[in-house]
């Protein structure tokens, strides 16, 4: 692709960007428009300043971030259940204690282009803790995510597009991690078992929805 091509389609991205973040507005929460992933990172070493605990979704998109470090030199508390070290009940209790932490840090699965969130999830406990518990949720949702339609485009991209590819990356035992595509399976490993539609901001949650005009996560 030539570079005045690129930047035609970066200009095209970040109309389709700017509406999202408009529309999320409308449904009350923060957002923000976030031109490349760097100033998403920086909008959440901001909002962590007075954070004393911080927890992990378990994303791809908040890993290339690469906030942890950062985070750590703060001094922050950092809960990341996905650590390999952890035993099975240690990281029970991590997710457990993400669900009350002072700032979480996920992405969606998918945002419609009237800014309905869309999150899929195995365990449940990366929505339950965007529901209510933690101080402030900052979600950072690559403008891969967007779908034109409505929720059922949106769960039909989470089926298609970012559970295959997660399940695959978590070592699960299910048909879609061996073809790359869904097959509605009954596997215990399924990793779609909690479909949570965020049509408006939770109420007692200080929510952030952080749009990048960039590719993240799956
Ligand atoms: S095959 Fe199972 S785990 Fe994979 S996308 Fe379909 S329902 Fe989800």
């Amino acid at each position: 692709m030539s570079e005045r091509t690129r930047g035609m389609m970066n200009w095209l991205w970040e109309k389709k960007c700017l509406a999202v973040v408009k529309a999320l507005e409308r449904r009350n929460f923060t957002s923000v428009y976030c031109p490349a992933a760097s100033d998403a990172a920086e909008y959440i070493l901001k909002q962590a300043e007075d954070a004393q605990s911080v927890g992990f979704g378990g994303s791809m998109t908040v890993s290339d971030l690469q906030v942890t470090e950062p985070l750590q030199s703060m001094g922050k508390e950092l809960l990341i259940h996905g650590n390999p070290n952890l035993t099975p009940e240690e990281k029970m209790m991590v997710m457990r204690r993400q669900l009350t932490c002072d700032l979480f840090l996920a992405s969606a699965n998918a945002v419609t282009i009237d800014g309905v969130l869309v999150n899929v999830d195995g365990v449940g406990n990366r929505v339950a803790a965007m529901i209510f518990g933690p101080k402030k949720v900052i979600l950072t949702v690559g403008r891969n995510k967007i779908v034109d339609g409505g929720i059922e485009d949106a769960c039909k991209r989470v089926r298609q597009q970012a559970s295959p590819p997660n399940a695959m990356r978590l070592g699960k035992n299910t048909p879609c991690a061996m073809t790359g595509m869904c097959a509605d399976c009954a596997s215990p490993d399924r990793i779609c078992n909690v479909t949570a539609v965020f049509e408006r901001k939770p109420q007692r949650t200080d929510f952030h929805v952080l749009v990048v005009n960039d590719d993240l996560g799956f």
